[in-house]
């Protein structure tokens, strides 16, 4: 499908599932080789990430773990603003290899966040791989150790990435059209 509608909104695909399953392959061949031998914990940034996280894993071949968190954000006061919140930890994390999927970054707001949060879980290492990265939109420093796809500002769904919680199920990445 070429271009969907999904409540008032027109998409026209970006990303075919063949390019993005291809990616992960090589992502993973990636990850296989730098984290082989250190048993990392990879921590799935829910919604948005599990399917790019559950096809990442699949193509690990090294002994690893895999747990959820989920980043709650809610309006605070006005004085406090934007209040995030992490939930789901459960696996200790002190002195492991972490490593991070994301669906998104786009100010990397919730990148820092989240290097901040598990940081305080001191765990030997903590890499940051995400589907996708715009680079554009980016305005903190964040390293992030493995991108599938560089994309420009526009406004994305499918593959995990939802609008109004609808199209997270679509197996390519479709974007706004004008
Ligand atoms: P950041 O904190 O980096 O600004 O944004 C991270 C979150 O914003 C992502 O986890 C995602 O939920 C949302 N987001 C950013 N860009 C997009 C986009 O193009 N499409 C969708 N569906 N969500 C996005
Ligand atoms: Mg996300």
């Amino acid at each position: 499908m070429e271009r969907i509608t999904i409540k008032d909104k027109t998409f026209a695909i970006n990303i075919p599932e063949s390019k993005i399953q291809a990616r992960i392959i090589e992502l993973a061949g990636e990850i296989n080789t730098d984290m082989r031998g250190k048993s990392p914990v990879f921590l799935c940034v829910l919604n948005g990430a599990f399917l790019f996280a559950a096809d990442v894993f699949k193509n690990l071949d090294i002994e690893c773990e895999i747990s959820f968190l989920r980043v709650s954000s809610y309006e605070g006061t006005a004085s406090t603003g934007h209040i995030k919140n992490l939930v789901g930890i459960s696996a200790s994390l002190k002195d492991r290899h972490v490593v991070i999927l994301e669906d998104i970054v786009d100010t990397g707001d919730t990148a820092i966040y989240l290097l901040q949060e598990i940081k305080k879980h001191q765990p030997k290492e903590i890499r940051f791989a995400s589907l996708l990265f715009k680079p554009k939109a980016l305005r903190h420093e964040v390293k992030l150790d493995y991108v599938g796809f560089e994309v420009p500002n526009d406004f994305l769904v499918g593959y995990g990435l939802d609008y109004d919680g609808l199209g997270r199920n679509l197996r390519d990445i479709y974007k706004l059209a004008e």
